[in-house]
């Protein structure tokens, strides 16, 4: 086997150790035309160190992990963020918003948990901003089993079997009541920023503005003035009851994207603005609803909702924060000079880097770990697990794991890493342990370095996604104590020869073609043809000709995206899922919508509850799995898009030569990533670090992670 090293030292400075420089470089460094993002604003009553912005953002943790979410809130305030805020917070138990789990404020017995987080992001010098909310018609109060209130008679606006009930005087004025209150309590928990939220479609004062949904008679519809009274009224309790010493800020939705149907920046969302201009201390304006406003990179670029929300500051003089997953410095400073912006407000760039503006002020842009876009931050919250991160494995598991997004426990012995593999996995498994101190090499058998991501990158729309290799490699190239290896497959051999103390198998997966996957349990007769092509092949540059179907029993985003780019190259597509929905997981990343909408524009022609059968040479027999009807369908070409197998040849081979790996100085020998188990990228970057983390400690010294359990106490005593 040939070795064949790749130039990174020879290209770049090397300085001996990368993560040490971060304090030598600090401060002063600063490119001075970034200098006005680093300016202090004034929010009300209290200041901001600078223009960077926490924006409210959900976490799957919530009221049942307080002090894993004060933990990840306090390395944002030590990153740099001048304003970190709390996800949505439930004010009262007709407001429940349960199955998912977010902030509660219900009484003061809630103070405590939430107390944590502001004392927490207070040590790093920010302000704690707290995102209160009533839920309304929004909430189906599966806990509490409270009926929904709203501002009419309407069904809740998730898919449940429950109505909102039309709120009375006496229930607005009990809700005010509950909103002061819960103002009250967030202030005595140490909040400096109090929101008022009205958007996303998930909040009362919005419903109260949406005319689709408000058909009062009384002094709260008909009008704009009269709907956006519950919003005013609500901004002057705040004010008075707590305005003092906390800045109050409204989160509004200026457009919903539906037209004249909803609220929009061109009629209502701006005449809002307009009536509340100078009421509020601080507007944060996005577009609703939440699959609007987080956008994934698939289907909206960098500063996307600027043409929505550039409105807002020629209507008040109060500072405005907006989103638009800015990542780039020269981006963020573009809007605040052109009078977009006062605040750089970010939720995802917040979570891929927490210590983003830090990178800035300290002059490492080309340090700062951009998001991709992909929303598997946005999964955590709909599956009610800890929030998690393509490019940042550290995020969710700063206090259960006490991971910390820069710092890395010291190596813990002498041995030498060998990384197998330059996939996600590989990469950062080599960039994690390198940052310990390790001596690393790094083997991949291509001549590009990313796996599977230097593959679906070049997929329609996921561009972006090539940070995830993008961002690691530059980081490894400027290390002294990594050695990078391309076009150079290991065989078992090479790795005994090689003789590292550490070794990780990151070798990948493949994606099967014979059909079996969730629908299937056993190959699907006749996908043993030539007319199957998987995935991996159409990646790797294969273009049917023809008509093609698309079977898709995977339900993430590859059958979706095949599909499209079979389609935008002229083939007619049918893609036949067994799913209710087409891209069915992508619900949970906000784009299932999005996804089914492109591909109907482009033509494509979609048979759910559909399982391929059989295939021969001119066309799939596909079953309704309804109702069991067979039906042809003609194609040249089908592609089978199921499941993966794990790429673990070599890791088979060394399992048997333990004894011979150890006499050659081996230690530790691991498979990881989507060589393991494959699954998400964000899955093999996580395990990838844990690999490195975990790297030449005891298995009986690893204590798994800590947990937050409820503390019995009546019970105990
Ligand atoms: P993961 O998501 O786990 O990182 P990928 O499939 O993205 O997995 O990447 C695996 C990488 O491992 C691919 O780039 C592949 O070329 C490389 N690889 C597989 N087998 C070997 C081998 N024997 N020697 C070196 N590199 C290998
Ligand atoms: Fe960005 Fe994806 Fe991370 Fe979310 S999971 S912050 S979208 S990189």
């Amino acid at each position: 086997m040939v070795w064949h090293k790749s130039c990174n030292r020879e290209n770049d400075v090397v300085v001996t150790n990368r993560w040490h420089r971060i304090s030598l470089r600090a401060a002063c460094m600063r490119d001075s035309r970034f200098d006005i993002l680093f300016e202090p604003v004034q929010i009300g009553p209290v200041t901001a160190r600078n223009r960077f912005f926490q924006v409210p953002h959900c976490n799957g943790m919530g009221w049942t992990q307080p002090r894993a979410l004060a933990e990840l809130r306090k390395v944002k305030a030590e990153g740099g963020w001048a304003v970190v805020c709390t996800e949505e917070v439930e004010i009262h138990p007709s407001s429940d918003c349960s199955p998912f789990n977010e902030g509660r404020l219900w009484g003061d017995e809630d103070i405590p948990a939430l107390q944590l987080m502001a004392d927490a992001v207070h040590e790093h010098g920010s302000l704690a901003g707290i995102e209160l909310l009533h839920k309304g018609m929004s909430s189906a109060n599966f806990t509490t089993r409270e009926i929904p209130l709203g501002p009419s008679h309407r069904p809740v606006t998730s898919v449940a079997p429950m109505q909102a009930r039309a709120m009375t005087k006496a229930d607005i004025r009990e809700l005010r009541r509950w909103h002061r209150d819960a103002a009250l309590r967030a202030r005595r928990a140490g909040f400096d920023v109090i929101y008022v939220y009205a958007s996303h479609d998930l909040s009362l004062p919005f419903h109260f503005l949406q005319k689709r949904k408000n058909d009062r008679i009384d002094e709260y519809g008909g009008s704009l003035e009269n709907r956006v009274r519950l919003l005013r009224e609500l901004i002057e309790d705040t004010r008075d009851t707590v305005g003092d010493s906390c800045a109050v800020a409204v989160r509004l939705g200026v457009d919903e994207l539906l037209g004249p149907d909803g609220v929009s920046c061109e009629a209502e969302g701006r005449d809002v603005v307009g009536l509340l201009a100078e009421l509020p201390d601080l507007w944060d304006v996005n577009v609703s609803s939440w699959a609007n406003d987080s956008a994934t990179s698939r289907f909206k670029k960098e500063g996307y909702q600027e043409e929505y929300v550039s409105f807002v500051k020629q209507l008040t003089t109060r500072p405005v924060v907006g989103v638009g997953r800015f990542t780039s410095p020269d981006a963020m400073v573009s809007q605040v000079r052109r009078g977009i912006l006062d605040f750089i407000g970010a939720a995802r760039p917040s979570i891929a880097d927490p210590f983003l503006p830090r990178k800035i002020e300290e002059g490492r842009i080309d340090e700062i770990r951009e998001c991709i876009g992909c929303n598997i931050c946005v999964s955590s919250d709909h599956s009610n697990s800890n929030l998690r991160c393509t490019q940042n494995p550290t995020m969710g598991e700063e206090w259960r794991r006490g991971w910390h997004p820069e710092t890395m426990p010291e190596k813990a012995d002498e041995g030498s890493v060998l990384v197998v593999g330059a996939g996600p996995c590989g990469l950062e498994a080599a960039l994690a342990a390198a940052r310990r101190g390790y001596e690393v090499t790094l083997v991949e058998a291509g001549s590009e370095l990313g796996g599977r991501v230097a593959l679906e990158s070049g997929l329609p729309g996921l561009r972006e996604w090539a940070r995830v290799r993008d961002w690691r490699v530059t980081q490894l190239q400027r290390m002294s104590n990594v050695d990078i290896f391309r076009g150079s497959k290991l065989a078992a051999a090479d790795v005994l020869e090689f003789g590292a103390a550490h070794i990780a198998l990151a070798t990948g997966s493949f994606w099967r073609r014979d059909g079996i996957g969730r629908a299937n349990g056993t190959p699907v007769q006749g996908f043993d043809r030539h007319n199957v092509r998987t995935p991996d092949e159409l990646m790797r540059g294969h273009q049917p000709q023809g008509a093609v179907v698309v079977f898709d029993d995977d339900h993430y985003y590859m059958g979706g995206l095949l599909a499209e780019r079979c389609a935008l190259a002229g083939n007619r597509v049918v893609l036949v899922t067994p799913a209710a929905l087409v891209s069915a997981w992508t619900s949970d990343t906000l784009e299932a919508l999005a996804i089914l909408r492109r591909l109907l524009h482009l033509g494509v022609e979609v048979h759910t509850y559909s399982n391929v059968r059989q295939l021969s040479e001119r066309a799939a027999t596909v079953e309704c799995q309804l109702t069991g009807k067979l039906r042809e369908i003609a194609c040249s070409t089908l592609v089978s898009v199921t499941a993966r197998l794990p790429a673990d040849g070599l890791a088979l081979e060394l399992v048997d030569k333990r004894q011979e790996l150890a006499a050659a100085g081996n230690r530790s020998l691991c498979t990881i990533g989507d060589a393991f188990g494959p699954g998400t990228i964000a899955a093999a970057v996580y395990q990838g670090h844990r690999f490195a983390r975990e790297l030449g400690i005891a298995a009986d010294k690893l204590g798994g992670f800590k947990r937050e359990l409820p503390i019995l106490r009546q019970e105990l005593q």
